[in-house]
């Protein structure tokens, strides 16, 4: 926990830029909500900052468990057209790592991430079946599918790894990935199923307006400042002041700029792609399946969903993001390369071109570390996905809503003992760094891109 240095000085917050683009979820999410503005000032007994994966679900738990209890949760922008909602879906109780040189032998870090991944989907459930938010839910599973010879090796190192976990899964063998996909690119794959496939903008906006009665939401309420101090800390934005007797912040890379882990983000961009609706002649090219989502053996390679309103998306590329924001033409440069995936995989189709193209923030340490806990006198943070944040994000968010309101559980033992982000390396090094490494496994996936 840090020190009260952070008490009685005003600190000047960095707030998020506008994307520049909007996401293709968000773009097929069903009309604009309404928006409830912060006017002058107000108080509450929790703020929750960050309207992402983290911090919607810290804002429902602390809601639930403390009904009395006045929430506010605020974003910068619209909750669904953040990263959060700028994901491809997955919604996966065990990301597959072959980064991670341990993957295979740490078993019992496997089996941790597994219990809290498992925790975030129960709560992404109970929203659906218990609230009614409607997201497309689709619990089929993922395929991590190989493009190539050595992606079929990292499926191979990613069986042994399900193996020695007791984990069930599935080898599909070229002929049925390729039924199902309607590819020929694809050689083989591996069916785990857990992972659900969400409209990830559907989930944000729908849950958001289903939250407890007693929150109340702010968005396109960017805070620039805050005073932590007792017994209210004072959070400013240019329309009003929050004066809150705790605060959750839950906004990822940009909690650094609230006075904690200075210096440990690392900011990252991935990018992704939507078609228009395939009519019905395009969708006999695309398989038999009403909708699928592949993952990359290759984690440099392209991820895929084919969508129940019959569009395909593709993700590819990392780039290093200066000061956190990524350009239009940044965005167009990472959309040749989904060109570039697309026509590999439905060459008779790829001219069709995209209706929309956006990036995302992924927020990375150098060490891997992720902020969970008290920070300071009633401040609490939950940030840094580190790639993948849809169950993840919704385990941290809610257990670090439990520890602010007093509670304890075996999920927030496990997050209490994930290791925080350590300083990165000065910005010049760690942007080279980035780049060199990028470009390099970009180049290395081949066609698995
Ligand atoms: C293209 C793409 C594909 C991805 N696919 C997947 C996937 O399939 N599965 C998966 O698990 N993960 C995926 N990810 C990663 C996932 O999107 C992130 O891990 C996740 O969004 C992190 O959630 P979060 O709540 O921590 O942060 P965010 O979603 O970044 O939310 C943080 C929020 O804080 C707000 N904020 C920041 N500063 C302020 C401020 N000063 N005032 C007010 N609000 C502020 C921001 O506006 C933002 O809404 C993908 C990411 C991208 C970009």
């Amino acid at each position: 926990m840090s020190s009260a240095t952070h008490y009685d000085r005003r600190i000047a917050v960095q707030p998020p830029q506008i994307e520049a683009t909007h996401s293709g979820w968000y773009l097929t999410s069903g009309p604009e909500l309404p928006i409830v503005p912060l006017r002058g000032d107000v108080e509450c007994d929790c703020l929750v900052i960050g309207g992402g994966w983290m911090g919607l679900h810290a804002a429902r738990r602390f809601a639930e468990i403390q009904p009395d209890a006045s929430v506010i949760l605020v974003d910068a922008g619209r909750i669904g057209n953040n990263a959060a909602g700028r994901c491809m879906g997955f919604a996966i109780d065990l990301a597959h790592n072959p980064r991670k040189h341990d993957f295979v032998e740490d078993i019992q870090g496997n089996l941790d991430e597994l219990s809290a991944n498992l925790d975030g989907n129960a709560y992404l459930r109970s929203a659906v079946e218990e609230l009614g938010v409607e997201c497309d839910w689709d619990p089929q599973g993922k395929y991590h599918s190989a493009a190539t010879h050595h992606g079929v090796a990292d499926l191979l190192s990613f069986s042994k790894a399900l193996d020695r976990m007791g984990q069930q899964y599935r080898w599909v063998e070229r002929e049925e990935i390729q039924a199902i996909t309607g590819s020929k690119h694809y050689i083989a794959a591996l069916h785990h199923p857990g992972t659900i496939l969400i409209q990830p903008a559907k989930y944000l906006k729908n849950a958001t307006r289903l939250l407890p009665r007693n929150v109340t939401v702010h968005e396109n309420t960017p805070i620039t400042g805050v005073r932590y101090g007792s017994p209210r800390h004072t959070f400013e934005a240019a329309t009003g002041t929050i004066r809150a007797k705790k605060v959750i912040i839950c906004a990822a890379g940009y909690l650094t700029k609230f006075g904690f882990y200075p210096n440990t983000a690392i900011p990252v961009y991935t990018f992704a792609s939507m078609t228009r609706q395939l009519t019905d002649a395009e969708l006999a090219s695309v398989g038999d399946r009403p909708a699928y989502g592949l993952i990359p053996a290759d984690s440099f390679g392209t991820t895929v969903r084919r969508t129940v309103d019959n569009r395909l998306f593709l993700r590819n590329v990392y780039s290093y993001a200066n000061n956190f924001k990524m350009t239009l033409p940044e965005v167009m440069d990472a959309r040749q390369n989904q060109l570039v995936a697309f026509d590999r995989r439905w060459p008779e189709l790829s001219k069709i071109g995209f209706e929309a193209s956006w990036g995302g923030l992924l927020t990375l340490s150098q060490n891997g570390g992720m902020v969970f806990g008290q920070l300071a006198e009633n401040v609490y943070g939950a940030a840094f996905c580190n790639g993948t944040g849809v169950s993840r994000g919704t385990a941290f968010g809610k257990a670090v809503a439990e520890l602010a309101a007093g509670r304890s559980s075996p999920v927030i033992e496990i997050l209490k003992r994930k290791i925080p982000p350590r300083r990165a390396y000065p910005k010049l090094i760690t942007s080279l760094g980035v780049r060199f490494v990028t470009g390099r496994r970009f180049k290395k996936a081949g066609a698995e891109v």
